[in-house]
């Protein structure tokens, strides 16, 4: 039953087991014999003496031969098995020899104790105690040696065998019978016993075997769980095990330091009680039930987040994955957490940037819908106007003609202006927005810009006026030209999103310190903006509506212009609206020490200031410019602006034709187109200063964007100007680059000396569209006024009465600017200062001059 069970290497370790047994008896009864080897030894000698100590011859007796052979047959019988069993015990051999000699020795003590009975016995217990040796080979060799013993001995000396001298010849075979029937119960005994030590070692193998086994599994279960365990250790995430109930198993380093309890704490504690926040512990406490309920149920594996709560109280946003460890008796879970605070954070982050990058892509959009609508509409009007003026050439009065081409300008500056916005922010985007530091008259260009838009006013039939609430510095000290943009924007859109009513610009200062501030209102009574877009509406692209900004057109660039301007000026633009009721817009700006200014509680009549618009007017007599461009029509266009003022003008189409030209004949100034063929501007610049060209050369260039100017100043030019090109510009650049620049007070008579000639050489219109009923009315009725404005003032003059002229010209100065005689108003504007400054000559002689233009001023 148990060999069945075990397998072929147990059976040979089973085999090996026994044999080392029956090594270990043999060896155990050899020592046994050796010892009874020397006690019959003794015991022979001792026997012989007890039955015939001597042997008497008459008187005189002497040891008895028995006891002497007791002697020496007991020592040489006993010597050979003691010797072989202390040198080689467990040796066949051994065995062998120790039954031979047992045998010889009962055979011994039988015959000298002269055959008695008792000493038979001693044959049956050596047979017993050889039979110990479970070697049925030992038993057969004593049997036969016994039964060889008895037989001759019995047959020839029945009296040292059964202690008689005659005895039955088949005596020895009764012996021998009894001999063979206790070998019957010793085999058997034998065979029983060898059968019990065979089990016996095929036990001790399984067991070994067994043994070994668990000692293996017990090696890999050990492993398994360090291996567990520093895995769990060395997880980067918080390892929480559960119960079926929810109470703490296990808990790991990570779980410590994310949650703040210790695993002392931790373990059998209820999870719900230590990390779920108390708002989430009915939905833990129910996905509890759904795990334990079905364990491998879609839960487990899944991946989940939730919200936990660590000692002290912080919330954050975790993620978590759960296995379930199904044991015999219950089933556990593992929960592997991880805080994603931070990842939950940047996907926020990302998630607003994305808005944010789709809001303006949208923006952008819009933009350049909007961008394209506004830049084709003055184009559209440019081409068709052009068009006209080709094909009718020479039809149609002069009249038309100049009004084609006053549109086709008004549409250009529009676009300038368009393309000088988009500038403007990219300067201001790349902060590279430059203020400048003048000091100039706030009224002078408060009312400069009044009188621009009026007219825009006017076509809507809306009113726009300016007041001062309180003092009005004579001076204030910051960038003109800014202020001066800032409030064409807001009183131009204050007018665009006006349909009726009125647009008021309410100017003021005030001291904080020596610091002055320049507040301008300007309130309009127009649609107002949504409160919600209020903060919106100074980011760059943003309008408010875009299908009302459709409407009123628009490119959502001003503000954003204005905001900065009003920052790099050291103030701030705000804005208060009400939908549908109307907007003010405030911007504050810092003016410098106001200590010294004086203050007016009336505007002033003649402003006055560093600040003066440059003059169009230059004397380029004998300059002579070399111009390169491959555009043909930039070429003749800058040809006729410079020739006219005198310079000598020669055209070149490319760069190397430039510096051909430029080396063989002597020139002052070159102009340089940078975006040619073959050589380009940068490359003939390089070409030329390498050649040791040094007079100035003016770069012209479309690319009017950041980093132009630099990348032309590295090639080594020595001026700048953008296309297209503005005329003023241009002409004064040649001018100075030619060392030719002319005093400014020379300039402003010159120019006004032409203006006034050229006013004189025709009819004076109107610039207003006076195609226009209304505008047209306004124009004839001031154009009516006149001779009776200009009586007044001569009877003012013969009067001396300069406060009378003053106010009439005055009068005559803002009307006609209004009314779109800028002639007028420049003449008036002058007259005015003489009467201030009570000069009667020079009052005499305009007022000559207006008198002259007065017939030719026609609606
Ligand atoms: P644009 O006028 O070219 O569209 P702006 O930056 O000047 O660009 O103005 C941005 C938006 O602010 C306008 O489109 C308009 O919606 C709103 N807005 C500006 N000024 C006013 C105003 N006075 N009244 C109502 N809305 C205004």
């Amino acid at each position: 039953m148990i060999s069945a069970a075990a397998d072929s290497r147990q059976q040979l370790r089973a085999e090996e087991i026994l044999r080392q047994r029956e090594r270990q008896i043999y060896r155990r009864i050899d020592r046994m014999f050796a010892v009874l080897m020397m006690v019959q030894w003794l015991g022979a000698v001792a026997t012989a003496l007890c039955v015939s100590p001597r042997t008497w011859s008459g008187a005189t007796s002497e040891v008895h031969p028995h006891v002497w052979y007791a002697f020496w047959a007991g020592g040489a019988l006993a010597s050979l098995p003691v010797w072989l069993a202390w040198r080689r015990p467990g040796d066949t051999i051994t065995r062998y020899t120790i039954a031979v000699a047992q045998m010889l020795f009962s055979s011994l003590l039988v015959q000298v104790s002269g055959g008695r009975l008792e000493t038979h016995f001693h044959v049956f217990g050596s047979l017993a105690f050889l039979a110990a040796y479970r070697d049925w080979g030992v038993l057969m060799v004593a049997t036969a040696l016994v039964s060889a013993d008895q037989l001759i001995r019995g047959i020839f000396w029945p009296l040292s065998m059964f202690g008689v001298a005659t005895a039955d010849h088949w005596r020895w075979i009764e012996h021998t019978g009894w001999v063979l029937f206790e070998d019957l119960f010793l085999l058997i005994t034998m065979r029983k016993s060898t059968e019990e030590m065979r089990n016996n070692a095929l036990q001790t193998a399984l067991f070994e075997s067994h043994h070994a086994d668990l000692h293996r599994y017990s090696e890999q279960l050990h492993r398994s769980f360090e291996k567990e365990r520093s895995i769990i250790e060395g997880s980067l995430d918080a390892v929480v095990e559960l119960d079926a109930r929810g109470k703490v198993l296990n808990w790991n380093g990570p779980a410590e330091r994310l949650f703040g309890w210790t695993v002392a704490e931790a373990i059998g504690s209820q999870l719900e009680e230590l990390v779920i926040p108390e708002h989430d512990q009915q939905r833990y406490l129910a996905g509890l039930r759904q795990l334990t309920e079905s364990p491998a149920g879609s839960q487990v594996h899944q991946r989940f987040e939730m919200e936990c709560v660590a000692r002290g109280g912080r919330q954050f946003a975790v993620e978590l994955a759960i296995v379930s460890i199904q044991g015999s008796e219950e089933t556990t879970f593992c929960a592997f957490v991880r805080d994603i605070t931070d990842r939950k954070s940047h996907e926020l982050d990302m998630r607003r940037a994305m808005e944010e990058s789709e809001a303006a892509n949208r923006t952008k959009s819009e933009f350049l819908a909007n961008m394209s609508h506004e830049i084709r509409t003055p184009l559209n009007s440019i081409l068709g106007f052009a068009e006209l003026l080709v094909r009718n050439a020479d039809e149609g009065d002069e009249r038309t003609r100049r009004d084609y081409a006053d549109t086709i300008r008004t549409s250009a500056r529009h676009l300038m202006e368009l393309i000088n916005n988009v500038l403007d922010l990219s300067k201001i985007e790349a902060g590279k927005m430059q203020v400048e530091r003048a000091r100039f008259s706030p009224h002078q260009v408060i009312a400069e810009v009044v009188s621009l838009l009026r007219v825009r006013a006017i076509e809507k039939g809306i009113v726009l006026n300016y007041r001062w609430d309180g003092p009005i510095p004579e001076t204030v000290t910051t960038d003109p030209h800014r202020v001066r943009q800032l409030l064409i924007n807001l009183v131009g859109n204050a007018i665009k999103f006006t349909e009726q009513g009125s647009v008021m610009i309410v100017a003021g200062v005030a001291r904080e310190g020596d610091r002055g501030l320049l507040t301008l209102e300007v309130r309009d009574t127009g649609i107002g903006i949504e409160p919600s877009k209020l903060s919106d509406i100074f980011h760059p692209f943003v309008q408010a509506d875009s299908s009302m900004t459709r409407r009123y057109g628009g490119t959502g660039l001003g503000l954003a212009i204005c905001k900065n301007i009003a920052a790099a000026l050291g103030g701030d633009l705000s804005v208060d609206s009400q939908l549908g009721r109307g907007t003010t817009f405030t911007a504050k700006l810092e003016i410098g020490d106001l200590r010294h200014v004086r203050m007016f509680e009336a505007p002033p009549d003649a402003a006055t200031g560093d600040y003066v618009d440059r003059p169009i007017s230059a004397n380029l007599q004998g300059v002579r410019v070399l111009l390169a461009d491959d555009g043909e029509t930039n070429r003749k266009l800058i040809q006729v602006f410079l020739s006219r003022h005198g310079a000598e003008v020669q055209t070149v189409e490319n760069g190397e034709m430039a510096c051909r030209i430029a080396l063989a004949e002597q020139f002052d100034v070159v102009l340089m187109d940078m975006q040619m063929p073959q050589m380009d501007g940068y490359a003939a610049t390089r070409k030329l200063r390498s050649l040791g060209f040094l007079k100035p050369i003016i770069a012209l260039t479309a690319h009017a964007m950041k980093g132009d100017r630099e990348k032309c100043t590295f090639a080594g030019c020595s001026g700048y100007l953008s296309k297209p090109v503005n005329v003023d510009e241009l002409i004064r650049a040649v001018e100075v680059a030619a060392g030719l620049e002319l005093r400014h007070d020379e300039l402003v008579k010159q120019e006004k000396e032409k203006k006034i000639k050229r006013a004189l050489a025709g009819p004076i219109r109107s610039s207003l569209p006076t195609e226009d009923e209304m505008l047209r009315e306004i124009v004839a009725e001031f154009v009516e006024s006149i001779p009776a404005r200009l009586d007044a003032m001569e009877r003012a003059l013969a009067d001396e009465d300069y406060e009378e002229l003053q106010r009439h010209v005055h009068g005559l100065k803002g009307s006609g600017g209004t009314a779109g005689f800028t002639c007028l108003s420049e003449v008036s504007a002058e007259l005015e200062s003489y009467a201030a400054a009570r000069k009667g000559d020079q009052a005499a002689a305009l007022l000559g001059e207006l008198r002259e233009m007065e017939p030719l001023i026609v609606v």
